[in-house]
């Protein structure tokens, strides 16, 4: 079944009327933070993913308006914003597939257009290379249709939450916030099934990831790459950017390394730039926009567009072109937030229902760029987002069109941008990112494909090492409290790279426990108990455990840190 692509919503740019997002400086108590708020006439909707920032609800018959100038005067509080609309980056489009000239141009007619000869992003050529996918793609969009036959085998799926009735057991087996979260999540109703009710989501994935050399549809840049579907647009491809926040914050918890932004407005937001900045290890790939109302590409430079404009070394910006190496008539462009031009001229990719659809858009441009990069870390896993940034935008194929209308003046090339990685060498130490990030050079060369991903793991990494390790903490199931107060609290603990974990029993701002630290190889799980000391075994034969949680520090080897936290629960 064929939908017809819902036009891009008139969007309204004051966001949702009656929210907020707060950030508090550090060293507020929640007392002082509530203060603030009880002042404004706002209330705490719930907290979001970065240090001191919440989502406020404004209280019935307070203007909201009115609440946000009292936050901002007040005491204590860095910043408070109205929570911005964003929306999808689609122009309408009649839904039939043909063929992928992005792919490969050998200058076919497409939809009545006559195309240049290699107007393309030479991917045909970059797979000859032969690279494989794995890389994790976070599609923040309208949900993904994870049925679809050309997406089915590259959806991620978690695997703390598969097997075993893990799927729908209600509970949060791998305790990383969200219940039954086995194929990504929904923002926008708050379940556990990012399903596409608009199209613009299935449409960007497969030209990130679709099936290749499966015999049916389209394929993706990235096959191979795995989609992370995280639902923040609505049917109408309309969204609050205090989801998409949310959604950067579960993205980097699974691990992904590429999100897709296909979305955005004209509204800035300090939370949202504060929240990519708080995630340096991924690299956000978004769209430039397609000119606001009268569909006639805009200067970003004049007239910015967010989240592409903001100035932060992991996100890259990207305009659209067309199969004769034109500027889109519909893309915005800009000498200076602008990074470069890829394919966003009917595109043909999956829809959701099994079908297949034409799009014209930032939005289709932008996912083109998210699969090199996916194709790029797959080549070279120790690479920092900046590497990768730097190698797709010294990459691009210099075109008239693009000159002074983006950074590079080129347009994707994955094929150029993956031998500047390559050279980067899989399994050879990564070289220190370069301030400002031009150029990559790579030092020496490495060994060269082969040595396969994984190697990134290694201590030879250490030295551009800038990623926190990934922890894990799985508390044994039905510990009884007596066997806790006797013999400790048992956890399986794992840790993505080679790291030191140190672990305690916490209530209330006391350690009830004796101190505990352990070495754990890359990828490799270990039974710990985390025994209680004396101030635990008086409050657990009391029954003070209300609020009683498991603390973890891991450190790697180039002394990143990630601190988890998870609930201790037992049965009595
Ligand atoms: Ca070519
Ligand atoms: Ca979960
Ligand atoms: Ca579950």
């Amino acid at each position: 079944m064929l939908a017809i692509p819902a036009a891009p919503p008139a969007a309204s740019e004051t966001g949702a009327p009656d929210e907020l997002i707060v950030r508090f400086e550090p060293g507020l108590t929640a007392a002082d933070r509530l203060a603030v708020r009880e002042e404004a006439g706002a209330d705490l909707a719930r907290t979001l993913p970065v240090p001191g920032m919440q989502l406020l609800a404004v209280e019935p018959g307070q203007s909201a308006a009115d609440a946000e100038r009292a936050l901002e005067s007040a005491e204590g509080v860095l910043y408070a914003e109205p929570n911005a609309v964003r929306s999808a980056f689609l122009r309408p489009n009649d839904p039939y597939f043909r063929e992928l000239w992005a792919m490969e141009n050998t200058g076919q007619s497409i939809r009545g257009a006559a195309g240049s000869p290699d107007a393309d992003s030479d991917v045909a050529e970059a797979w000859d290379a032969g690279i494989g996918g794995g890389t994790v793609v976070a599609v923040i969009d309208t949900g993904v249709d994870g049925g679809h036959p050309d997406l089915a085998a590259n959806m991620w799926r978690n695997a703390g939450e598969s097997g075993a009735g893990r799927e729908a057991n209600g509970l949060d087996d791998d305790l990383n916030g969200q219940a039954d979260d086995w194929r990504g999540w929904d923002f926008v109703s708050a379940d556990n099934d990012p399903a596409d009710a608009n199209g613009h989501g299935t449409h960007v994935s497969g030209t990130i990831a679709g099936d290749r050399g499966n015999g049916v549809g389209v394929a993706g840049i990235a096959d191979g790459a795995r989609i992370l579907p995280l639902r923040v647009l609505d049917g109408t491809g309309s969204g609050r950017v205090s989801d998409v926040i949310l959604a950067y914050a579960y993205a980097f918890q699974m691990g992904a390394r590429v999100v897709n932004l296909s979305l955005g407005s004209t509204s800035s937001s300090r939370a949202e730039r504060d929240a990519i900045a708080a995630f340096p290890t991924m690299l956000f790939v978004a769209a430039a926009g397609n000119g606001g109302a009268d569909g006639v590409g805009d200067d970003n430079d004049a007239l910015a567009t967010y989240p592409c404009a903001y100035l932060l070394p992991n996100v890259v910006c990207v305009a659209a072109s067309d199969n004769r190496d034109a500027l889109a008539g519909f893309s915005n462009y800009g000498a200076t937030s602008v990074d470069l031009a890829a394919p966003g001229v009917s595109i043909a990719s999956t829809w959701p229902g099994g079908g297949y659809s034409w799009s014209s858009g930032t939005s289709m441009a932008t996912p083109h760029v998210s699969g090199a990069a996916a194709l790029l870390w797959a080549a070279a896993p120790g690479s920092l987002p900046t590497d990768i940034s730097s190698s797709l935008l010294s990459g691009t194929d210099a075109k008239p069109a693009f000159t002074g209308r983006t950074g590079t003046g080129g347009r994707l090339n994955v094929l150029r941008s993956l031998r500047m990685v390559a050279d980067v060498g899989v399994g050879a130490p990564a070289p220190a990112p370069e301030p400002g990030g031009s150029g990559g050079e790579p030092g020496q060369g490495g060994s060269g494909p082969g040595s396969g991903p994984g190697t990134s793991r290694g201590p030879s990494f250490g030295v551009g090492d800038a990623v926190a390790p990934r922890l894990s903490l799985k508390p044994a199931r039905r510990q009884q409290l007596s066997a806790i107060v006797r013999r400790g609290f048992l956890v399986r603990v794992r840790c993505s790279e080679a790291c030191t974990v140190r672990m305690a029993l916490r209530r209330r701002g006391r350690t009830l426990s004796l101190p505990v630290r352990t070495q754990l190889a890359a990828g490799r799980s270990k039974r710990v108990r985390v025994r209680v000391n004396g101030a635990g075994l008086r409050a657990l034969r009391n029954r003070r455990i209300a609020g009683l949680r498991l603390v973890a520090r891991a450190t790697d080897r180039a002394r990143n840190t990630r601190r988890l936290i998870v609930p201790v629960r037992f049965s009595t």
